[in-house]
């Protein structure tokens, strides 16, 4: 199936597609920013124009995820990973911190914070192979935990979680970085969001954290600034040079979602995407087999066996010839991926379950 430009259905797991839209309205302005005389890579953080692409792509983001004021959003590098040590640099002490072990993303985060302080599994489903969730208020927390560490989509393993935490008795940490704007979120039951951009905002680089207030007073002295959530709050991420290109990038893709319709449009779309390639694992009769358990299947990535690693392979073989790309499951789980966040297209999902189910009834 023809796409513009002849570009591949991506359904790589990040970096990945971006919207056609924004990326049309990037080139265009790329050497000459609306008559600013160079292109915004080119140009000062100080300058008007840009501080105007930073504020604007804030209120955008506030605007599309209904983010209180009483919240912080802060632009800075390093990846979610090195959130993994921020979060418990900022706000631990010389507390405990839980942290809900749902999948690679997960451990990893327990694995960084335990480096920094004292931390809990409270939950891990490492025994279930991550296939699944846990019902956050059935499980026990340490009295007085400074926080608990939740990821909302385990962009590996495939699972996802679909009700805001609520009545939880610590304040809430969310590494959303792979289902960030896929859908609505109560950001106010959230005490701290942080995701890299790279997946449903645009190029790597940027990270985006979502700090309510009172949680920047939990910032040791002397932490070194760069790593400091309270001193980049105050100096509005400009510590040092931000990553102007991916704010830029970013801002117009905020923008993309609101003016289609926000994160209910964006959600009926993905539910929408996902539900065809779902479709075909389901009615293959057992020659495609999801990871996800059913009630905790994500609706960005798609993960999926099938009967033998040489099948396996020729499937991701003759995708990618039919023009498909990514597949290939990440090795820790096998098997294929397909992620499919907020800019790859619906028809790209459905021309994805047909080929599924032709691929099948030639090889099942
Ligand atoms: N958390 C999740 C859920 C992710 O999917 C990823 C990247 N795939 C990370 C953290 C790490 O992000 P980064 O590469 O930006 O450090």
């Amino acid at each position: 199936m023809a796409q513009p430009y002849d570009r591949s259905f991506n359904f790589s797991a990040g970096p990945c597609t971006l919207p056609v839209e924004v990326l049309e309205e990037v080139r265009d302005d790329l050497l000459n920013y609306k008559g600013a005389g160079m292109g915004v890579m080119e140009m000062s953080h100080r300058d008007k124009a840009y501080i105007g692409i930073h504020a604007e792509a804030q209120a955008s983001l506030r605007a599309l995820m209904g983010i209180p004021d009483n919240y912080k959003i802060l632009f800075v590098q390093g990846g979610a990973t090195l959130q993994n040590t921020m979060v418990p640099m900022n706000l631990l002490g010389n507390g405990i911190a839980d942290y809900v072990v749902t999948g690679a993303w997960g451990k990893k985060s327990h694995k960084m914070a335990s480096l920094v302080g004292s931390v809990k599994k409270v939950y891990d489903g490492a025994d279930n192979n991550f296939s699944e969730q846990p019902d956050l208020n059935s499980l026990s927390y340490s009295d007085g935990a400074a926080y608990i560490h939740v990821t909302s989509n385990e962009t590996i393993h495939g699972t996802e979680f679909f009700e805001d935490p609520s009545a939880l008795p610590a304040p809430v940490v969310c590494d959303m970085s792979s289902d960030i704007l896929s859908r609505p979120v109560d950001v106010s039951k959230y005490a701290l969001i942080y995701a890299g951009a790279q997946k449903n905002m645009g190029p790597a680089g940027l990270t985006v954290v979502i700090i309510r207030d009172d949680m920047l007073e939990r910032t040791p002295e002397n932490l070194h600034p760069m790593l400091d959530y309270r001193l980049t709050a105050e100096n509005d991420s400009m510590l040092n040079t931000p990553p102007c290109w991916g704010i830029y990038v970013a801002g117009l893709v905020y923008k993309w979602l609101l003016k289609n319709g926000g994160l209910t449009w964006i959600n009926g779309v993905n539910k929408a995407k996902a539900a065809a390639i779902y479709g075909a694992i389901d009615r293959s009769g057992g020659f495609y087999t999801g990871h996800a358990k059913a009630d905790c299947r994500s609706i960005m990535n798609i993960t999926f066996r099938l009967p033998s690693d040489e099948i396996t392979e020729l499937f991701v073989k003759e995708s990618k010839a039919a023009r498909f790309d990514g597949l290939k499951g990440h090795r820790d789980v096998g098997g294929c991926r397909a992620s499919v966040y907020n800019a790859f297209p619906l028809e790209g999902c459905e021309a994805l379950a047909e080929f599924m189910d032709e691929f099948a009834r030639r090889n099942g």
